[in-house]
């Protein structure tokens, strides 16, 4: 299986990761409000990146890839992903 078709599989997952998948071919980073239900734990501080109504709040999806292949995704707030200096880039708004 080749990459690219290893990415439409895992598309179904995260759509999100489908977009970074059929444009790049490196871990990027990517900026979204937080959905009612979701749970990710953030990658640095452990926290759960929470949607709130009232803070319509933002978190940063990265798509990790190691030598060249989809590995994971990793949840951060935006606050934490900064601090930590954008180890994946600049996240996509
Ligand atoms: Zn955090």
């Amino acid at each position: 299986m080749d990459e690219f078709e290893y990415s439409l599989n895992q598309a179904d997952l995260n759509a999100d990761f489908f977009f970074v998948a059929s444009t790049m071919n490196g871990s990027r980073a990517v900026e979204r409000l937080v959905e009612p239900g979701a749970s990710a734990l953030c990658k640095f501080c452990g926290e759960p990146v929470k949607f709130t109504a009232k803070n319509r709040t933002r978190q940063v999806i990265a798509n990790v890839y190691e030598k060249g292949t989809w590995n994971r995704v990793e949840h951060f707030h935006v606050d934490c992903y900064h601090h930590l200096g954008e180890p994946y880039g600049q996240p996509a708004a």
